[in-house]
């Protein structure tokens, strides 16, 4: 009996047959662009598709300059073109694969000069000022679409994707937030679907009944003057009568401010969406948005809310997602925890996607491990993230791994991670490498703090410096005052703060320290229907896009909090890019001060004495947490060495500055690789 019945099952869409109901959403990783990148993005798909993937989509391809997403982006509008596409789509047919190309002409989010909308209305979050259709241009753009999808089939692809939703092009022409012609392409709903369903019919009738055509429809724009439901609801039927094969669901325009995808965002939060829109048409429905474990999509086929679940994270972040679950070895799976680190900020910044705990996803033909020809020994100190990636590859590889940490648990600075209201997905990286230590054999030793003696003649060919970091303290006057505490202590719950706090340093740390300390324990987050009503999603989508006027019910914050920089420029700025304005929204909401240009005088009895724009200020506050950065933690190499023992530093041993669990775990994994 399969554990995952549902998921497992194939899909019968009459004219082909997908293995089973997982959908791999459309990423773009960055090696859409260039054809001398296809052989590395070829190997990425052919892993997944060989690991059982149902379906995949590609990342998106533009049916024009125009569409581009930035100049010499990924297109598909020649046949010169197409060659490239033949070799990727060969391959993962030989693998047992199927795979969907996505055109996404990004419209007035185009990053470019030539850019081209419904109206000529500038995004929020884009310089360029799109120009606005004719109704000759609208046409044009409806015959690069077919035109691209008739190449896609040229080129092998079992069909494509329309990216109709998250405020790209067709999006722009479905609402009256983007859309204000008074021609037959704006107006009414009918009017404003004519692009979309035009594309749609006009593909369909290129390309024939036995090419899959996905429909990417927005399910809730998250924007004022997005769709209401019955808009939603016309646009999907009328869609379905176009021709589509399958409705993906689509959530949130890129310019909303409604978080989708990041951790904080409960596992599969906006499902119900799916499940309305699958009440009401009869050609398959896929669920989307933070599903990242077996178990959570299971659930949602199990209850008929979906025919689908599409993954996109979570299968950059493990290929073999399907494979294990069908092994029953789900508990093997690497689970995305939503961090957007390496995938989503890598591609708003140009950088190839690939994944913080999997640094070998999106580099399939360059990272490679193989079998250590000399099996070593090698003693591994400090069991956080990068320690933990060490170890498992290197066991992986069959070396003999011991692995030391003078706490009782394995994972470092992630075992405060989990411990933030809405990161508790940390903790699933913990399961994964606890797990992986287990099957692989590293002996590991918990509660031992180790020294060179130790670890000198016991055999070790070489020993792995994981140590990490200590906080650092900063020569304030005042500092030892017992109303001063460090962050560990206080996330860890081994003190507690009093209900007016200070927070010194406002880098990554900072921003989570505070939004522990107005969040109530236990934390809320996890509650999905409370989630909404604090963000202000309306499920019924009576409200236009589903947020429009829509009162958000915030929770008051369980302290009094003011987060301080010495740096005079906004709080929060070098945040992750994707992630960053959802944890100074939220600081916002629960009333946080935020105070830049600060210099710090002295602590005393009173509280915190600062300086901020020339003006002395007294913060009166009961405790004050320092998140004032690190030192790195690595006093033990000098001695290993003299031990004439062959020692390797990696993580915040090596550079505490900008530490990262990123860097970290890229950096142990190479060198796992590579001894
Ligand atoms: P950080 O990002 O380096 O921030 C340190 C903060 O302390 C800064 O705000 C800095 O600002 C302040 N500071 C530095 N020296 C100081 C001193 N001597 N006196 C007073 N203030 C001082 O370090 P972190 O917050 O500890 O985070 C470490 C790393 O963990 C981050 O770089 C990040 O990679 C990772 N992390 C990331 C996230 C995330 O959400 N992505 C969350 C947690 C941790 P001023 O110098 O301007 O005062
Ligand atoms: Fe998921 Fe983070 Fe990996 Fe991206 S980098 S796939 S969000 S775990």
């Amino acid at each position: 009996m399969s554990p995952y019945p549902h998921l497992l099952a194939p899909l019968d869409l009459g004219f082909t047959t997908l293995k089973n109901r997982v959908l791999m959403g459309s990423m773009h990783t960055g090696l859409e662009d260039k054809a001398k990148d296809f052989p590395k993005l070829t190997a990425y798909f052919v892993e997944r598709a060989k690991a059982g993937v149902g379906l995949m989509v590609t990342g998106g391809f533009s049916p024009n300059i125009e569409g581009w997403l930035y100049p010499f982006s990924s297109k598909l509008s020649s046949r010169f073109e197409v060659g490239r596409h033949q070799k990727l789509t060969t391959a993962v047919h030989d693998a047992g694969g199927k795979i969907c190309l996505q055109l996404l002409h990004a419209g007035r989010y185009s990053y470019h000069p030539l850019s081209v909308s419904a109206s000529r209305l500038k995004a929020p979050i884009n310089p360029f000022t799109p120009r606005a259709l004719s109704g000759f241009g609208i046409r044009r753009q409806i015959r690069a679409f077919v035109r691209a999808a008739s190449l896609a089939q040229r080129a092998g692809y079992d069909g494509v994707e329309v990216m109709g939703s998250e405020g790209y092009f067709l999006n722009q022409f479905t609402c009256r937030r983007t859309n204000r012609r008074t021609d037959e392409w704006g107006g009414s709903i009918e009017n404003r679907c004519r692009l979309p369903v035009e594309v749609v019919r006009q593909i369909r009738a290129e390309v024939g009944e036995r090419f899959i055509i996905i429909y990417r429809l927005s399910l809730l724009d998250l924007v004022d003057g997005g769709n209401t439901w019955d808009e939603v609801l016309y646009q999907a039927k009328a869609i379905e009568a176009a021709g589509a094969t399958i409705l993906n669901g689509g959530i949130g325009w890129h310019e909303a401010r409604v978080p989708t995808i990041v951790t904080s965002v409960p596992r599969a939060a906006f499902a119900f969406a799916a499940a309305k829109l699958k009440r009401e048409v009869r050609i398959p429905v896929v669920a989307t948005n933070r599903i990242n474990r077996p178990e959570v999509a299971e659930s949602l086929l199990a209850r008929g809310d979906c025919d689908l679940v599409s993954l996109a994270r979570p299968l950059l972040a493990d290929a073999q997602f399907v494979q294990k679950a069908q092994e029953g070895r789900a508990d093997e799976i690497i689970t995305c925890i939503a961090c957007n680190q390496a995938c989503l900020d890598h591609t708003f910044s140009l950088k190839r996607a690939t994944c913080l705990l999997n640094p070998r996803s999106g580099y399939e033909t360059e990272l490679v491990s193989s079998p250590a020809p000399k099996p070593k020994a090698f003693a591994v100190v400090g069991a956080g993230p990068a320690g933990l990636a060490f170890s498992v590859e290197a066991a992986r590889r069959g070396h003999r791994v011991t692995l030391f940490d003078q706490a009782a648990e394995v994972g470092g600075q992630f075992n405060l991670a989990k411990r933030i209201p809405g990161k508790e997905e940390f903790d699933e990286a913990l399961r994964y490498y606890a797990r992986q230590l287990e099957l692989l054999g590293v002996t590991t030793r918990l509660s031992t703090r180790v020294s060179a003696q130790t670890l000198a003649g016991q055999g070790f060919d070489a020993v792995v410096l994981a140590t990490g970091v200590t906080p650092r303290t900063p020569a304030i006057e005042g500092i030892t005052h017992p109303k001063v505490l460090g962050y560990a202590d206080v996330v860890s719950g081994r003190k507690a703060a009093g209900q007016r706090v200070a927070v010194i340093g406002a880098g990554g740390i900072g921003f989570d320290v505070a939004e522990f300390l107005v969040q109530p324990s236990p934390s809320p987050a996890l509650d999905p229907a409370r989630w909404r009503r604090e963000w202000g999603v309306d499920e019924t989508v009576r409200s236009p896009g589903g947020v429009e006027g829509v009162q958000r019910a915030v929770e008051p914050p369980a302290r009094q909090v003011v987060l301080l920089q010495r740096k005079a420029e906004p709080l929060g700025k070098r945040l992750g890019k994707t992630t960053g304005w959802v944890h100074r929204a939220t600081l916002k909401d629960k009333g946080v001060e935020l105070l830049s240009g600060v210099e710090y005088r002295r602590i005393d009895d009173q509280g915190l004495h600062v300086t901020v724009n020339g003006a002395d200020r007294l913060l009166e506050v009961d405790t004050v947490v320092v998140c004032a950065g690190q030192e790195p933690l690595r006093e033990l190499a000098p001695a290993l060495t003299a031990q004439g023992l062959s020692v390797h530093l990696v993580g915040g041993a090596d550079v505490a500055a900008e530490l990262d669990a990123k860097r970290a775990i890229r950096q142990a994994t190479e060198l796992a690789f590579r001894l």
